[in-house]
């Protein structure tokens, strides 16, 4: 029963140093957020310790009544969150539940449509060596050169050009909502299921500020992670008439024991996105990504080649593009670093660098928007990521401003 840092002193140091670089830093990866207290000590509960193959009410394992009650709350409050008739809370994450919602409509071989990698899809979404690529025929469809929008028209004409058995809408990186009636209609032409994955835009959905997709998927993926800001994890909402075949899609077809202790943090997590300060918290991120947006579009920062794509945002990040800049994404990444600022770098599309360099940058608010952030301090950070994009800058007096802002809000005070 010793505690972890009388156990194991190295692992604990780690962990102490990643609080620590938590706090003192400003977490801008637009996939992470901070999962509230009461949500890790579900995580590192007891719950840890239970078999429970099966569903509620229905398991393989003896001993299961209290994580039955954990689990069929998790899938009454995300039912209720988003509208769904049906959830499956047990994906590990959300390549597991979307492995298991392609595994349950589809066949390998069959053809499916997802955006491009570098125009902004998932991996999952059919790269060539992930399981999507490898099991499925995938027919990739892009942005459009000009608007840096979702080109609806290819779509419409790939997918009848290879008449599909599913269509893949959603993203990782990408500034705008998808029209998902129109996806809709396009998969109903053709005969093919339509799956939106909204791991990045869930917390958004949830607080009711950007439409839904689930009135009209077949299926809806999700994380747990991101704008949601649970625990890490996946989930799957689907019509009733599809939940049989998701569920046996994920146990025994994916998975095996599902980890009752993370569903536990994902009921909590659920519980915290149906509050009203929850929507007021999504609402500072979208306030947040468009205040960054706007100060990286002004003139002293667009003379030095940075623009933001599709000039603008409707959801939680921004991309930057640094093509015309001397800053390519790594050492936009890297300086950022340097002054307190975590962000990833990430192709654009059409890219002309390498994917390991990149052009551009993805920068997110929901973490901040968690911390706390409000309009003014939105203003302050992007005006701290504006003078580092610019030649000359004086990384001591960056670090100062950052440093202020995370003391202004501070992380994780009882921990
Ligand atoms: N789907 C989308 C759109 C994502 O952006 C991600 C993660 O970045 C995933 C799925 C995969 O989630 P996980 O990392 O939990 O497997």
């Amino acid at each position: 029963n010793s505690s972890l840092h009388e156990l194991d002193p190295d692992v604990a140091a780690a962990v102490d140093a990643e609080l620590h670089r938590q706090q003192s830093t400003l977490e801008m990866i637009a996939s992470e957020n901070f999962a509230p207290v009461a949500v890790m000590e579900a995580q590192g509960s007891v719950l840890t310790n239970k078999y429970a193959e099966g569903y509620p009410g229905r398991r393989y394992y003896g001993g299961c009544e209290h994580v039955d009650v954990v689990e069929q709350i998790a899938i009454d409050r995300i039912k209720a969150l988003f509208g769904a008739e049906a959830a499956n809370v047990q994906p590990h994450s959300g390549a597991q539940a979307n492995a298991a919602a392609m595994f349950a409509l589809i066949k390998p071989g069959d053809t499916i449509l997802g955006l491009n990698l570098a125009h902004g899809g998932h991996l999952t979404h059919g790269m060539k060596i992930n399981f999507s690529g490898k099991l499925y025929n995938v027919v990739p469809y892009h942005v459009d050169e000009k608007t840096n929008l979702v080109d609806m028209e290819e779509v419409e004409r790939l997918a009848k050009e290879h008449r599909p058995k599913l269509i893949v809408a959603g993203w990782s990186a990408y500034p705008r909502q998808l029209d998902f009636a129109a996806f809709r209609r396009i998969a109903d032409e053709v005969g093919a299921y339509l799956m939106v994955d909204m791991a990045h835009f869930a917390g958004l959905v949830a607080a009711g500020l950007h439409p839904s997709p689930v009135p009209h998927a077949h299926v809806v993926t999700t994380t747990t992670h991101k704008t949601l800001g649970g625990p890490r994890g996946g989930v799957i909402l689907s019509t009733q008439e599809l939940a049989k075949k998701i569920n046996s899609a994920v146990f025994p077809g994916q998975q095996g024991g599902p980890l009752e202790h993370v569903i536990a943090a994902k009921a909590v997590s659920f519980k915290v996105a149906a509050s009203d300060d929850f929507k007021e918290r999504q609402q500072r991120t979208l306030d947040g990504a468009r205040i960054l947006a706007e100060r990286l579009m002004q003139d002293d920062v667009k003379q030095h080649g940075v623009s933001v794509l599709s000039g603008g945002t409707d959801v939680h990040l921004v991309l930057v593009d640094l093509r015309d800049s001397e800053l390519d994404g790594q050492q936009a990444e890297d300086l950022l670093h340097e002054v307190g600022i975590t962000v990833n770098r990430n192709a654009i599309p059409n890219d002309p660098r390498p994917p390991m360099v990149t052009s551009g940058l993805r920068i997110g608010t929901p973490a901040l928007a968690t911390r706390g952030f409000q309009a003014e301090d939105f203003r302050e950070v992007a005006d701290i990521i504006a003078e580092a994009l610019k030649p000359g800058y004086d990384a001591d007096a960056l670090k100062a401003r950052v440093t202020a802002l995370a003391g202004k809000f501070p992380l994780y005070p009882s921990l």
